[in-house]
């Protein structure tokens, strides 16, 4: 029988206090909704009453499978907890599990506390036992364990033991700073668990020696049973373990693997690298090439002189195999990979064709002269269905775009002030009707955008419901002049949402393809007739 562990993810409190990382709620529910599918255990969706965002999302009834964390403080010092309005907002927040975060360094109680050691403990009791009698499952974060506990180990204990002693189901070991070695975690954590049973202690590493990950394992290896961390190692300074490297290794490597299960089922492993190119997408950053295990280059080899070697036998020149985490290999064989992707990815979509239909050829020079030229499709699967389902011939002519122009004006209004209005007129052909539009928009984009939709004839009814959720630009540097990709998200009114992409060397129109493919897909789906 294997032994449990739980990962908890932290992408959305801890991960969003890095630089340049702004969650929007929607931004939160796609993440929390992606960690969920991969099987992770808790999601700890932020810090409510901190911010808007967070109190909007813990005020409403969220369902997952993994259980809900809401994030806060314990009572203060000197308050009883019925009079501790940030408790009490944390107790009342709409989630299944309460982590708190607690001092267990005394000279941070002293410092920034300014309470006394036993004050401390109380309120550590207090607080779990409070949200244990409001039903929740209760984690405890202990902030500053490891340095706490090489300045007064008798005292980090003591903050561990109260917390366990009070109900918590968790007391996670923070190494808040991120400067303990992996050989010291694995010593402190060997002393924490002959006095808080091991199957009740996490670990919260953070990266600052590089270590986050090492770190994890160490305190794995010395009996913690929770493993908090965050997808692609967001967060503050450094950043925090990075759970799409220890999520493999836990299931690959037979140190781990032999010993331990965890949620992440084999099925779910090939979606990591997914996940994680996922969550760039969303930061509008370029996921990193060399990312172990998911990154681009990370099954790539050079081959050279051992090319008929790793023909014959890759496995000697892998540690894992790369689909096992949803990767590829990128050597001489990426003919073979490219086509049972695109074979996966048409079963997923649920297009049936034959493995030998020479029509995937034809969708596979399609996908590979495109992503060479800057699309992206792993983030745009709504433009791949669209392609694959016109080289299947599914996809009818609806209505062809004539001609369109886009006029920026900057001008002074009849107040005198400064603006700047964007104007777009389109002339599209369904049928044999000729039909013109105009629109006005904030900017250009908005403006075609506007005008494409105002009059589709007797296809308008199908579109009537299409809105464009978010718009994201990025500037690909790839040969000799940079080119502009442009993804952008729709919603109709059922509540679907899908994503679609351009790349032109100009903005309009790779914006103008885009906005095609969200309104053609659209139509396919909604089955409107051609
Ligand atoms: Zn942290």
């Amino acid at each position: 029988m294997k032994e449990r562990l739980y990962l908890f993810d932290t992408t959305l409190r801890d991960g969003a206090q890095m630089n340049g990382v702004d969650f929007t709620l929607h931004d939160k529910l796609a993440i929390a909704k992606l960690l969920d599918d991969l099987g992770v255990d808790y999601v700890e969706g932020g810090y409510p009453g901190a911010n808007p965002t967070d109190t909007d999302l813990f005020s409403q009834d969220r369902k997952f499978g993994a259980i809900f964390t809401a994030f806060g403080m314990t009572r203060r010092p000197g308050r009883s907890t019925s009079n501790d309005p940030g408790l009490a907002t944390l107790l009342d927040a709409k989630a299944d599990a309460i982590c708190f975060v607690a001092k267990s360094w005394d000279y941070h109680v002293k410092v920034a506390l300014e309470t006394t050691n036993e004050e401390n403990l109380a309120s550590v009791r207090d607080s779990v036992t409070a949200a244990r009698e409001k039903g929740r499952e209760v984690l405890v974060d202990c902030e500053h364990f490891f340095d706490g506990y090489k300045a007064n180990p008798k005292y980090a204990l003591a903050c561990a033991r109260a917390a366990h002693e009070a109900g918590a189901r968790w007391v996670v070991l923070c190494d808040t700073n991120g400067g303990t070695l992996p050989h010291e975690v694995e010593k402190i954590v060997t002393e924490v668990v002959k006095h808080v049973p091991g199957d009740h202690v996490g670990i919260h590493a953070h990266n600052d020696t590089e270590q986050a990950v090492a770190n994890s394992l160490a305190a794995v290896r010395a009996g913690a049973r929770q493993i908090q961390g965050t997808l692609n190692g967001l967060g503050e300074r450094c950043g925090n373990a990075n759970l799409v490297s220890i999520i493999p290794t836990l299931k690959l490597k037979p140190e781990f693997a032999d010993k331990f299960e965890i949620g992440v089922t084999d099925a779910k492993l090939k979606q990591l690298a997914h996940a994680s190119h996922t969550i760039d997408e969303m930061l509008n950053r370029a996921p990193n090439r060399h990312a172990p295990y998911v990154g681009e280059s990370a099954f790539a080899t050079k081959a050279g002189i051992h090319a008929s070697a790793i023909a014959k036998d890759p496995a000697t020149y892998e540690h894992v195999l790369p689909d096992l985490v949803g990767n590829e290999r990128k050597i001489l064989v990426s003919d073979q990979a490219g086509r049972s992707n695109v074979l996966s990815e048409l079963e997923r979509i649920g297009l049936t064709v034959d493995k030998n239909d020479s029509r995937i050829t034809r969708l596979l020079d399609e996908v590979k002269e495109k992503e060479s030229a800057g699309f992206a499709y792993e983030a745009a699967g709504a433009s791949f269905e669209l392609m694959a389902r016109r080289v299947l011939g599914q996809v009818p002519d609806y209505f062809t775009v004539e001609r369109f122009s886009v006029n920026v004006e900057r001008r002074y209004n009849a107040i005198g002030q400064l603006t700047t209005v964007a104007e777009a007129t389109v002339k599209v052909k369904v049928d044999s009707e000729t039909l013109i539009s105009a629109g006005e928009g904030n900017g250009p984009v908005n403006a075609l955008d506007v005008a494409l939709r105002k009059d589709l004839g007797k296809y308008q009814k199908y579109i009537a419901g299409l809105e464009l959720t978010d718009y994201r630009v990025r500037i690909l540097n790839g040969g000799t002049e940079a080119v502009t990709r442009v993804l952008i998200e729709s919603q109709d009114e059922t509540g679907a949402r899908w994503t679609t992409v351009g790349v032109s060397p100009n903005i309009i129109d790779a914006s103008f393809q885009a906005l095609m493919d969200s309104i053609v897909y659209k139509l396919v789906k909604s089955g409107a007739p051609a």
